[in-house]
């Protein structure tokens, strides 16, 4: 295998999360391609990595040098095909809606080198399906990374059913080599984090439509009780109300179980515009902030 600094991580979509993972894979030396079809996206998406780079130079965290090299080996491609032309892992970055995942996967399989791994960094969708666009399942993987990229250590590995041995075992050295903790999980909805981590968000809201006790205190009980860093109602207001509440009714749907069930509370507040942080208001009070 080729040392990792001849290796190119092609990244499509540089939005909150192509440009976190462009800026990780960048970090570790690879040579990084970030495309996305909306004008501006990717100059914006550099941008992004510039100033969280500056941030970790300013705190200590990051040497000068290792800011100005990674930054030195991220490139803008102008379309899929310019972007993983000589790609050895595409990472694709779009929206979490199947028919543009599928219609990207066919076109990275048409224009990627054999043999280049194609991972998508789905929430939730089927990798099974995602591979299926292609003509090379055993090289899809899905590589789940968490926001901010830069900042969170999990990077949950999706083994499609076709998925080989060979592309799961680059994909965990891809993991180790950008620093994140890799889980290895198989293609079932909300794989292994939103599958347990919805249930305590909903039950908590669950236990606000009850009464049982504020959101401030429902939040101070995983906190302080069970060293959770965030209380699931907080933490869904970072999410984001309406982003919940479409993996809650895909979960329901694909699982079934009153587990998943949306609380009506929830859809209450979404019909309202209370989407958490990104709307001012959700079970906190954001406006000031
Ligand atoms: P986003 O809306 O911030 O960015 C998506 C980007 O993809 C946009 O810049 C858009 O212009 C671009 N795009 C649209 N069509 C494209 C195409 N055909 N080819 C390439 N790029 C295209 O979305 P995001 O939050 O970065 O989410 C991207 C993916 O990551 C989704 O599948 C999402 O489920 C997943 N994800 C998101 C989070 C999160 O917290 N936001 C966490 C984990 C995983």
């Amino acid at each position: 295998m080729p040392d990792q600094l001849d290796r190119t991580v092609a990244v499509l979509g540089a939005g909150t999360m192509g440009h976190g993972i462009a800026q990780v894979s960048a970090m570790a030396g690879f040579r990084v391609t970030l495309s996305d079809p909306q004008p501006g996206a990717v100059e914006k998406g550099i941008d992004q990595v510039r100033r969280n780079l500056l941030k970790g130079v300013e705190r200590g965290k990051v040497a000068r040098e290792d800011a100005d090299a990674a930054l030195a080996r991220l490139a803008a491609a102008d379309s899929v095909k310019d972007a993983v032309r000589d790609a050895w892992l595409v990472i694709e970055a779009a929206p979490e809606k199947m028919e543009i995942k599928e219609r990207i996967f066919a076109d990275v399989y048409g224009f990627a080198p054999d043999g280049a791994i194609l991972a998508t960094n789905t929430s939730s969708l089927s990798v099974g399906r995602i591979a299926a666009a292609t003509g090379a399942p055993e090289r899809v993987i899905g590589l789940h990374f968490f926001n901010p990229v830069h900042i969170m250590k999990l990077l949950e590995v999706v083994k499609g059913e076709h998925t080989s041995a060979a592309t799961l075992d680059a994909a965990l050295e891809y993991a180790r080599r950008i620093g994140k903790e890799p889980i290895v999980v198989t293609d079932t909805p909300g794989f292994a984090s939103s599958r347990l981590g919805v249930i305590l968000g909903l039950e908590a809201m669950r236990m606000v439509e009850q009464g049982v006790a504020s959101p401030e205190d429902i939040d101070k009980a995983m906190e302080l009780g069970y060293n959770h860093p965030m209380g699931p109602l907080k933490l869904t207001d970072l999410v984001g109300l309406d982003v919940r509440l479409g993996i809650a009714d895909y979960l329901h749907r694909e699982l079934g179980g009153d587990q998943y069930r949306a609380p009506d509370l929830l859809r209450r507040m979404v019909d309202e515009g209370k989407l958490g942080k990104k709307s001012g208001e959700g079970f906190y009070d954001w406006r000031e902030s």
